[in-house]
């Protein structure tokens, strides 16, 4: 897509401050993050939205599904079992799809949240 801002950074016509490749996806961070951790997992493949994707993209999806937890250690938020059952830290894993969704950039992105809270606008 010519005029999509993630496609360029896919590109990297676009500087950004990736944290994960491979032949499939690309992560980077967020360029106003908010929150400690806020990372950005994208298909290298052009996707408007969720609501776009085809049966063929289910591996892709999963993918982006199975990075999360991966980044998210990475970077210090791995969820903590406290021994009852109860969890210390984890991350917040977001997809905004359409307006009503919140969506701003219109190619397919999983937002990873994390670190100590407050959060801007977030809970
Ligand atoms: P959305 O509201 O579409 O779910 O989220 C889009 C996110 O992309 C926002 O959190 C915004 O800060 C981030 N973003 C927009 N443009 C850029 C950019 O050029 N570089 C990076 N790293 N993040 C961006
Ligand atoms: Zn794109």
């Amino acid at each position: 897509m010519d005029n999509c801002i993630f496609c360029k950074i896919v590109a990297k016509q676009i500087p950004s401050s990736v944290v994960y490749e491979d032949e499939t996806l690309l992560a980077f961070k967020d360029i106003h993050p908010a929150a400690p951790v806020h990372l950005l997992i994208i298909p290298k493949v052009h996707l408007d939205t969720l609501s776009s994707a085809q049966p063929e993209h289910e591996g892709v999806l999963g993918k982006m599904l199975a990075l999360a937890p991966k980044l998210a250690a990475e970077h210090g938020c791995a969820p903590v079992p406290q021994g009852d059952g109860k969890y210390t830290g984890g991350y917040k894993t977001l997809i905004n799809t359409g307006a009503d969704g919140g969506q701003e950039v219109y190619h397919l992105h999983m937002h990873v949240i994390g670190g100590p809270k407050p959060w801007r606008g977030l809970s």
